[in-house]
C-alpha cells in the first residue's frame, strides 16, 4: 500500500505540501511550527507529517477570510453556485484517489471511502441548485401601502470543526451550503486525518485559482489548538461542530457565551426495533451492517437492537451465525467486512466498555477481543461483539465508538419505543416491521424522539437530500439537505412604506 499511497498523494497534489494552514493560493506555516504525523490505522505506518498552525497562522487566516467575505458576499449566488459546480466536477475527477486516501488514513472500507467522496459530489449538485433557490417569504402588511418581506443574508466566516470518522464529507456538507449562501469558511479537520483535509483544500484551491477568486474563501487550519481559538473568536459568527458530545458541550457553551451561533452534530446511541412482524433476513443485514460497518465508528452506527420476545431467541441465533461470517482485515481489500479502529485510544475505549459492561451484567454472546500479529500489525483491529444487556446499564447509555452491539428484549411496542428513547442521545432510529400500524406509531408524535427515524432501513447512513442531525445530547443541529441552508444565513425582515403617512403597527396613535 505504501507505494500505492505515494501515487495517490502525488495525484492529489499534496505530496510536496506540508502546511499548517492554507488560505487558498497561500500555503504556509510559521518558522516555529510543530508537526504531527498522520498514521494509517490500516498498517500503523506513517503516511506523512503535517505542520501545526500557530496563533499567528490563525490570525493571518482570519484576516484573509474577512477580506474575502466582502468580495464573496457580493458575488451573485448563482455565480457562487457555479464555483461549487466546478468543485463537484473536480471531485468527480479525484474520486478514486481521494476515496483511497480516506480509506487508508481513516481506516474505513474502500467502498465507504468512495461513498464519502460521492456524498461530496452529491452535496455540490444540491448546493448548485440551491444557489438559485435561497427563497424568502413575502407577507401581507397590516398597514395600507406597505410591503413586507424577508431576505436571507450570509453570516460571514463559518468555522467548521470536523470529526475523524467522516474526514471529507462532513466538511463538504457544511462548506458547499455555506459558500452558496455567501459565507467564507475556515476548516479545522481532525488531527487524526489531516491529509484528507490538505487534499480537499488543494482541490478547491485549484478551482478557486482557475476562476481568479481571491484568497480566503476556503481556508484550512491544522491542529487541536485551533478549535479553542475558533470557539472564542467573535469574528466567527457561526461554528459548525461535528464530534463527541463531550467536546460539543465545550464548543457550544463557548460559542453561546459570546452570542455566536453553533450547529452541533454530536454523538448518537442508535437503536433498531425488530418487531415480530419484521422481515428477518432484511433485519439481520441492516443490523450487522449498522453495527460493524466503519468498525462501529459512525455517528449513526447501530448500538442497540430492541427485539420482540417472541422472535428474540431465533433472531439471536441468526445474528450470531452472521457474526461468525465476518471477515476482519485490511479495509482496502474489498473481501473484508470490518477494518481497524482509528487509534490506540479507540482500542482502549472498546476494551474498557467490554469490561465495564461485564461488571454491570452484560452477557456476551459473541465475544470481543483485540487482534494482533499479521495482518493486524497496527494493533487497532478488534472483534465485533454482541452482548445481552438491560437498557439502563451505564455502558448502554453511553456511546462507545466501536463495534459493540447490545441486545434488549421487549414485549409491547410502547415499551420498545420507550427503551429506544430512553438514552441521552437522539440521532438515528429505526423499526423493522411489515405492520403498518406499528410503523406509523413509531413515526408518530408518541414515537421515536430522534432526528432520523426509518422504517425497514437500518440506522446507519443517510441521503444528502434530507436534513441530517439529532436531538437531545446529539446537539439539535441540522446539516445537508431540506432547508438546512437557513442555519448558514441571517434572516432579515423588511417593511417598506410607500404611502404618504406614517401609520404605526398595532394601530398605535402618535400625533405631534
Ligand atoms: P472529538 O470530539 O474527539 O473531535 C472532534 C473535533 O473536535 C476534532 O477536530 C478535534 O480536534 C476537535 N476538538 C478537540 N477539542 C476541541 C475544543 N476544545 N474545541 C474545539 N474543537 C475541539 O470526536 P472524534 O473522535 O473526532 O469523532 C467521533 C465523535 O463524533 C463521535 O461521538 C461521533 O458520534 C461524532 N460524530 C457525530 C456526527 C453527527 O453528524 N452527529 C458525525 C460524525 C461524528
Amino acid at each position: 500500500m505504501q507505494n500505492n499511497i505515494s501515487t495517490v498523494l502525488k495525484n492529489l497534489g499534496v505530496l510536496d505540501l506540508n502546511p499548517a494552514f492554507s488560505t487558498g493560493s497561500n500555503w504556509g506555516a510559521s518558522a516555529n511550527a510543530k508537526t504531527i504525523d498522520s498514521l494509517s490505522p490500516v498498517d500503523g505506518k506513517k503516511i506523512a507529517s503535517v505542520q501545526l498552525a500557530t496563533a499567528e497562522d490563525y490570525e493571518a487566516v482570519v484576516k484573509k477570510a474577512e477580506e474575502a467575505f466582502i468580495f464573496w458576499r457580493s458575488l451573485p449566488a448563482p455565480k457562487r453556485g457555479d464555483i461549487v459546480r466546478q468543485f463537484g466536477d473536480a471531485l468527480r475527477l479525484h474520486k478514486e484517489d481521494l476515496g483511497t486516501l480516506v480509506s487508508y488514513e481513516m481506516g474505513k472500507s474502500l467502498q465507504e471511502g468512495f461513498g464519502e467522496v460521492q456524498e461530496m459530489i452529491d452535496i455540490c449538485d444540491f448546493a448548485v441548485g440551491l444557489s438559485r433557490q435561497l427563497y424568502g417569504l413575502t407577507m401581507h402588511s397590516e398597514r395600507p401601502n406597505h410591503r413586507m418581506y424577508e431576505q436571507w443574508h450570509p453570516m460571514g466566516i463559518v468555522g467548521i470543526i470536523s470529526a475523524f470518522n467522516f474526514p471529507v464529507a462532513v466538511w463538504s456538507w457544511n462548506t458547499a451550503l455555506a459558500w452558496v449562501c455567501g459565507n467564507v469558511c475556515i476548516w479545522k479537520p481532525s488531527s487524526k486525518t489531516p491529509l484528507c483535509g490538505v487534499a480537499c483544500q488543494h482541490i478547491i484551491a485549484t478551482v478557486l485559482k482557475n476562476n481568479d477568486m481571491p484568497e480566503g474563501i476556503s481556508n484550512l487550519l491544522i491542529g487541536n489548538a485551533v478549535g479553542d481559538l475558533i470557539n472564542n473568536d467573535k469574528r466567527i459568527p457561526l461554528v459548525s461542530f461535528t464530534g463527541s458530545t463531550r467536546i460539543g458541550r465545550v464548543v457550544s457553551s463557548a460559542v453561546a457565551g459570546r452570542f455566536g451561533r453553533s450547529i452541533l452534530e454530536l454523538g448518537g446511541n442508535n437503536a433498531i426495533i425488530i418487531s415480530k412482524d419484521a422481515d428477518i433476513d432484511m433485519s439481520i443485514i441492516g443490523a450487522v451492517f449498522g453495527a460493524v460497518g466503519t468498525a462501529g465508528q459512525r455517528c449513526t452506527s447501530t448500538r442497540r437492537l430492541i427485539i420482540h420476545e417472541d422472535i428474540y431467541e431465533d433472531f439471536k441465533n441468526k445474528l450470531t451465525k452472521a457474526y461468525g461470517q465476518l471477515r476482519i482485515g485490511d479495509p482496502l481489500d474489498q473481501h473484508n467486512h470490518v477494518g481497524p479502529l482509528i487509534d490506540t485510544a479507540a482500542v482502549d475505549m472498546y476494551t474498557h466498555a467490554i469490561e465495564k459492561g461485564k461488571k454491570e451484567g452484560a452477557k456476551f454472546i459473541v465475544e470481543g477481543g483485540v487482534l494482533n500479529g499479521n495482518p493486524y500489525q497496527s494493533g487497532f483491529y478488534v472483534k465485533p461483539c454482541v452482548a445481552e444487556v438491560e437498557n439502563h446499564y451505564e455502558i448502554v447509555q453511553e456511546e462507545t465508538f466501536a463495534p459493540i452491539l447490545y441486545l434488549i428484549k421487549y414485549k409491547t411496542l410502547d415499551q420498545a419505543i420507550s427503551l429506544q428513547n430512553g438514552v441521552p442521545q437522539g440521532l438515528s432510529s429505526a423499526i423493522m416491521t411489515l405492520n403498518l400500524r406499528e410503523a406509523e406509531q413509531f413515526l408518530s408524535v408518541a414515537g421515536s424522539d430522534c432526528g432520523i427515524a426509518n422504517v425497514n432501513i437500518g440506522t446507519s447512513g443517510a441521503e444528502i437530500g434530507g436534513a441530517f442531525g439529532g436531538e437531545k445530547e446529539t446537539g439539535g443541529g441540522r446539516e445537508s439537505g431540506s432547508d438546512a441552508w437557513k442555519a448558514y444565513m441571517r434572516r432579515q425582515t423588511n417593511t417598506i412604506n410607500y404611502s404618504n403617512t406614517l401609520p404605526l403597527a398595532q394601530g398605535i396613535k402618535f400625533d405631534l
